[in-house]
């Protein structure tokens, strides 16, 4: 086994609150165990650009509380290619780069995994996405900061809903995962939550609002995007449809959601991972993501962390249902 010496270190795919811990807990440990870390802007758009540069304690002072990433991040098409991809890996060999930490989702996962076998290349990675929606780890970098954004703002929401004696349809981000909606769902007291995971249709919706109390004030529907019945306006339309007395509105929190500063627990989780990230790579360990299952750190093959999780607790949409009465 080959002794590591210099870490090359990159964001990728959507961003996430914490991600800035995460980067900051890799330089940290890297350095403190004695290795060099080069950090690589905007992801593999980077690596293949030749962005990169190198970093030391101070390039990652006062970083912890802040969204978004410092490195930058990107979705980059040409590293889909082998030709992309080789140009990458002749940068990071001009950089003297001999082991890579990747923070991003399952597509960042899917890259690493093909650049590691193609160059043998020892990569780890870190769970970065506010979707949670990786298995292999409980919750990843992110969620948790931007589930309470969504709490804070559908609060806001239903201080008018009740006001106006309104209905209103909620949309939050979760591209093909609905673990933002169901949680915060529970959290705001949604009537309904409409999520693809559980398969519920408009049909659903119409039946609980059909046999629901009368006399409720304000009525919030929590939707993931990309829902099976449709987007929000499209579930607002035929809501109005067929409950014409209900005064319904539509709101889509959109980018909020990815901003701000990250909770005590993205940044806690960040920081074990990250560490975790340079004690993982020293230890000889690759191809893997790390996360924390049970609150103890675990490794996860990137094939296996790339499964898009889509077992739903069915506890989690009883609940719902339970008290929603
Ligand atoms: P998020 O879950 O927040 O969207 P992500 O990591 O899944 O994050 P993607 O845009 O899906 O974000 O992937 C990030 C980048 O990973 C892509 O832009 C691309 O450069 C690389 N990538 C994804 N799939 C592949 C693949 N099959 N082969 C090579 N590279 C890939």
């Amino acid at each position: 086994m080959t002794q590591i010496k210099n870490i090359g270190l990159f964001t990728s795919g959507g961003d996430a609150p914490g991600m800035n811990a995460a980067i900051r807990a890799v330089v940290r440990s890297a350095i403190y165990y004695g290795l060099n870390v080069t950090g690589i802007r905007r992801g593999y758009e980077g690596m293949i650009t030749g962005d990169i540069f190198a970093m030391n304690i101070k390039s990652v002072s006062n970083i912890i509380q802040r969204g978004g990433t410092i490195l930058k991040t990107a979705r980059c098409e040409q590293f889909r290619t082998p030709a992309g991809r080789k140009t990458a890996f002749e940068n990071l060999k001009k950089h003297n780069i001999d082991a890579l930490v990747a923070i991003g989702g399952d597509g960042t996962f899917t890259g690493a995994r093909i650049f590691a076998d193609e160059f043998d290349f020892p990569i780890v990675g870190l769970p970065g996405t506010i979707d949670n929606d990786l298995c292999g780890t409980d919750f990843t970098i992110g969620y948790d900061t931007a589930i309470n954004t969504v709490i804070d703002a559908v609060d806001k929401i239903r201080d008018t809903a009740e006001s106006h004696n309104r209905l209103f349809i909620v949309e939050v981000m979760g591209r093909d995962s609905g673990l933002i909606a169901l949680r915060t769902g529970i959290a705001a007291g949604a009537e309904t939550i409409l999520i693809p995971e559980s398969k519920t249709d408009i049909n659903a919706v119409f039946e609980r609002l059909e046999n629901g109390r009368k006399d409720k004030t304000s009525k919030i529907i929590m939707l993931a995007e990309n829902g099976i019945a449709g987007d929000a306006f499209e579930v607002g339309r035929q809501i109005k449809e067929r409950f014409p007395h209900y005064d319904t509105r539509v709101s889509i929190l959109g980018h909020i959601q990815r901003g701000g500063a990250p909770s005590c627990m993205d940044r806690v989780l960040a920081s074990r991972v990250g560490v975790a990230a340079v004690e993982a790579l020293m230890a000889g360990r690759r191809n893997e993501m790390i996360g924390l299952i049970h609150n103890e750190i675990a490794y996860t093959p990137f094939e296996l962390a790339i499964k898009h999780n889509t077992d739903i607790n069915p506890d989690f949409l009883k609940i719902v249902e339970i008290l929603a009465i």
